[in-house]
């Protein structure tokens, strides 16, 4: 889905605040981000995962949002609701492709790719 946005802090100089795709609420958390890197339409290249104060490097392409090319997940849970919600950014051919989806998941856990 399209990500949506609360324009309040926009005029203040921040930038939009992303809202979350369940509740709408804007109290979001972002708290593990995933770059995928590779060469168009191989197989494998470079996965970095950023979270809990570290990061871990592979080669697999299993979550890239693109399917061609290169990708970022961000990963969030939403303060309000149950979701677990993550925003991605895909590279499809010119494009630039941006989307937002979301689990509901009382734990705030998620599957690991
Ligand atoms: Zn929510």
């Amino acid at each position: 889905m399209i990500p949506t946005f609360d324009e309040m802090s926009y005029d203040e100089g921040f930038g939009a605040e992303l809202q979350c795709p369940n509740c709408k609420g804007n109290y979001l958390h972002h708290d593990r981000v995933e770059i995928f890197e590779r060469q168009e339409d191989a197989k494998t290249g470079i996965h970095v995962t950023v979270e809990n104060g570290s990061s871990v490097q592979d080669t697999s392409m299993a979550g890239n949002p693109s399917t061609r090319r290169h990708g970022l997940n961000i990963f969030f849970w939403c303060e309000f609701c149950d979701a677990v919600p993550v925003l991605t950014i895909a590279q499809h051919k010119g494009n630039t492709l941006v989307d937002m989806d979301f689990t509901i998941d009382k734990n705030k856990k998620r599957d690991l790719p």
